[in-house]
């Protein structure tokens, strides 16, 4: 027995698919698939299919594996048809536990063209919310509702039909699906016909997809109905539950805009692959939303706008994620990963055009500085540990692929971002216009991208040190990102030095080619420049020359260059004066949230004190801004929850931090709301956040009156953290149960975790695994509002986690989902 097998045997069996063989390849499918009346009812989970798969033999074989889930599918009848011939082929077949479906041939099979058609029996899970999955919902007049729905990505489109299920067999799909008279079913594609088999069914017939990938399949089967959104070349539909209708606006507003400007950017329009466009919220969801192409998937709260009980921050949330589901349209399903190894090329570039995109029609919002804050700190805050994962790093396993859709969001919109302020946006432009040009309707790694850039790479901006595909090599398989520090060898040479940054541990043998842009006090208006002045090359020296007169200099303008920088104690005192005069002696507000997003994560492995880190954070008592303050709760919070709230030093950091709150505090009373002015009110939430969690005095005030919307979650949670009386956290668990607001509902679970009731924590964590008032999908929500509700709730939430592995694994919709909420290294490890 291998040391491989072995640990395939201690891992989950599941976990040891390996690839498919590469000797077929499959062109197109067809699919028909009927739901029975029972199964949208409480008694029946079945439905049934039929799928015809044409593909091509490219080498000779008696043996042909795709995939077909062991467990969901049940294979009633196989046919093997040689085309040409039209002679069918005598075989045996097996599916294994994972998931292969393996068909043997007496004799040896010719290269050329054939036919498979598979005839099953499917069941509908009704606990993972993946493959197809069957929901339900009670409606205004109490009456449950069933509905049956898909989500495919990455690999479950094996639970709905058998099929190569890899990203790179790209087919197209012509989908039938009958169900009950009176329900809606909805797929990919137009329906072109509809019919009834029978009195009591309708067959609904779809038009064939693009040339696509397996997990882009999708279909709804439900009683939801549809808003049209006009404004937009594409057919253009809003669906959800109809009692909802009315919050269905802000996505019928946005996305014909947001649609437009993707259209214009990629020079490729929308309509060329796929003539129509419906977004359906759906109760229960696994993620946030899904891409699927012509039938994109929300959870509720992702696409639906309640303006009574949702603020600002949801609304541009909305935003965001229909811009990141649309941006896939392109990125993801038009030019699709080659292998789940590099989920950055799906997920980053949604995640950077997300904001790119609503940036664009939105520009009140700033997105651009706030992708700075949300997703360059977050990246580089998950990405400085010895466990971190590259971008581009081998997948085998479904558990392995699940891992990949980590980091490659944060730190792959990041790392895209360098390389658009390197190149210069108009040439960062032409080279996607032409990698998607000329990989559409294909599958490609990242060499197929720089290749594509290169192209438009213009060197009197880029001053590239080496070819793009060198640059850009360790930043896509090297986990992790440069520490430049910055030291003074005399008057006006500044030496630069790299090496990998790591909360713990050494990493020395690591380089990267780092693009590198600085402002000094003589030419303030530099941090307006993001194409680089020189570069650090491994293993090379480089330096800078600082102007006379310079009385201070800060690397990485607006923080597009994706690492930390320290600098030498000399310099480290130039800067702390000019932030501690009159308008920061010029530092722009970006570089303010990079000196204290820096500072803060210094102090942690100690390249920097904690005590002179905070002395140069003092600085944040005059400022106002919103990106300041952001990174700054954010080095706050991580510190108190280490050191904890009560504890002595907690105490005094807590009212060293609310001193230092005066000012911004000051700025955005509670009492005065801008409801017409986003960045306030995000700006408003966010400060008056942190001091209710700092016991601001005037919190307790606040819960008085009926706070307003953007608000309302601080305040109740605050006011339930300070309540003795347990009545209180029963009649907002009341108040969650009988709410008919998805939004209201939603935030109400948000806020039970923040008592500090052990009893009461352990009651509402029992419930996720006992009480079906509280749906699969909000279950993780749960959990992590006991967890970040209150810095002593974690050891109740690690026992529940430790004592219910087993429930949880099979309550929840996904372990992932909550090992993703804990960051285990980082809580286990105090700093010094
Ligand atoms: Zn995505």
């Amino acid at each position: 027995m291998t040391l491989w097998y072995l640990l395939c045997l201690l891992v989950i069996l599941q976990s040891c698919a390996a690839r498919l063989p590469t000797n077929c390849k499959p062109s197109s499918y067809k699919i028909s698939l009927v739901v029975p009346e029972t199964s949208l009812t409480s008694t029946g989970n079945t439905f049934t299919g039929n799928v015809d798969i044409t593909f091509q033999l490219m080498q000779k074989t008696s043996s042909l594996q795709l995939h077909s889930s062991h467990d969901r599918l049940t294979i009633k009848t196989l046919q093997l048809k040689h085309i040409a011939t039209d002679t069918i082929i005598p075989q045996t077949s097996s599916v294994d536990e994972t998931d292969v479906l393996t068909i043997t041939t007496t004799q040896e099979l010719e290269v050329g063209n054939y036919n498979l058609q598979i005839s099953y029996d499917g069941r509908l899970s009704t606990t993972d919310m993946n493959g197809v999955y069957k929901s339900s919902y009670v409606d205004s007049t109490g009456t449950k509702k069933y509905l049956v729905a898909t989500q495919f990505e990455a690999t479950h489109a094996r639970k709905g039909f058998p099929c190569f299920d890899e990203p790179s067999y790209k087919a197209t799909f012509t989908v039938d699906i009958t169900v009950p008279k009176g329900f809606l079913a909805m797929s990919n594609t137009e329906v072109i016909s509809q019919n009834a088999p029978s009195l009591s069914t309708v067959r609904y017939q779809f038009q064939p997809t693009p040339v696509m990938s397996t997990y882009l399949v999708a279909f709804v089967v439900s009683d939801f109905t549809c808003t049209e959104v006009p404004g937009s070349s594409t057919k253009n539909h809003v669906c959800s539950r109809s009692e909802t209708v009315n919050t269905r606006y802000w996505a019928v507003e946005v996305t014909p805009k947001l649609l437009n400007s993707l259209n214009v950017y990629t020079g490729i329009p929308y309509t060329e692959s796929i003539s129509k466009l419906d977004q359906v919220a759906l109760p229960d969801f696994r993620s946030g939303a899904m891409e699927n192409w012509g039938l994109i998937t929300y959870r509720e709260a992702r696409l639906l706008f309640d303006p009574e009980e949702d603020g600002t921050s949801v609304k541009q949330t909305i935003a965001l994620v229909i811009a990141h589901e649309l941006s896939h349209s392109w990125f993801g399903n038009l030019v699709t990963l080659a292998w789940w190894s590099e989920t950055f090329l799906n997920e980053g570039f949604a995640r950077y055009f997300q904001n790119k995109i609503t940036h664009e029609i939105y520009p009140e919002w700033q997105l651009d500085k706030q992708f700075v804050v949300k997703t360059v700190h977050s990246a580089l805050a998950e990405d400085d540990l010895p466990s971190a994962l590259a971008l581009q790093s081998d997948v085998e396993t479904p558990a392995q692929i699940d891992t990949k859709f980590g980091n490659s969001y944060d730190k792959g919109g990041s790392v895209l971002r360098m390389v658009e302020h390197f190149m210069g946006s108009a040439n960062f432009k032409r080279g996607i216009q032409q990698y998607l040009s000329t990989n559409k309707n294909k599958n490609t790694k990242p060499a197929n991208l720089w290749t594509a850039l290169s192209v438009a790479v213009d060197n009197t901006v880029s001053m590239l040190p080496a070819t793009l595909p060198n640059v850009m090599q360790n930043w896509i398989e090297k986990a992790g990102f440069p520490l430049i520090t910055v030291t003074k060898t005399n008057k006006n040479t500044l030496a630069l030095k790299q090496e990998r940054f790591l909360f713990s541990g050494s990493d020395t043998t690591t380089k990267w080619y780092v693009p590198v842009t600085y402002t000094t006090s003589v030419d303030t208006a530099k941090f307006e420049k993001t194409s680089p002045h020189l570069w650090i090359e491994p293993d090379k020296e480089a330096t800078i020359q600082v102007p006379d007169g310079a009385s201070w200099i800060i690397l990485n303008n607006q923080q597009t260059g994706f690492y930390r920088v320290n600098y030498d104690d000399a310099l480290w005192a130039e800067i702390e004066k000019a932030l501690k005069t009159d308008s920061f002696g010029g530092i722009a507000e970006l570089s303010r949230a990079q000196i204290v997003d820096d500072l803060f994560n210094l102090a942690k492995p100690k390249k920097v004190s904690y005590s002179k880190a905070l002395n140069i954070i003092n600085f944040i008592s005059n400022d106002i801004s919103y990106y300041t303050w952001y990174a700054a709760r954010r080095g706050f919070s991580f510190l108190l929850d280490k050191i904890g709230f009560e504890s002595d030093l907690g105490k005094a950091i807590k009212a060293d931090v609310l001193k230092l709150m005066d000012k911004v505090y000051k700025s955005v009373p509670y009492t005065d709301l801008k409801p017409t002015d986003d960045l306030y009110t995000l700006k408003q939430t966010e400060v008056i956040g942190l001091a209710c969690r700092l016991q601001h005095p005037e919190c307790i005030e606040m819960s008085k009156s009926l706070p307003a919307k953007d608000l309302r979650n601080i305040v109740y949670c605050n006011a339930l953290r300070h309540s003795k009386d347990s009545t209180d956290w029963d009649y907002l668990w009341n108040a969650y149960v009988k709410s008919n607001s998805l939004s209201e509902a939603s935030n109400l679970l948000q806020v039970l975790g923040c008592s500090t009731d052990k009893n009461i924590l352990n009651k509402y964590l029992q419930k996720t695994i006992t009480d079906s008032e509280i749906r699969l999908q909000d279950r993780a929500t749960v959990f992590s509002s006991v967890l970040n509700g209150n810095p002593s709730s974690l050891d109740i939430a690690l026992t529940f986690l430790i004592e219910h592995q087993q429930e949880i694994e099979t309550q929840y919709a996904t372990m992932s989902a909550l090992t993703k909420l804990m960051d285990i290294e980082k809580y286990g490890d105090k700093p010094g």
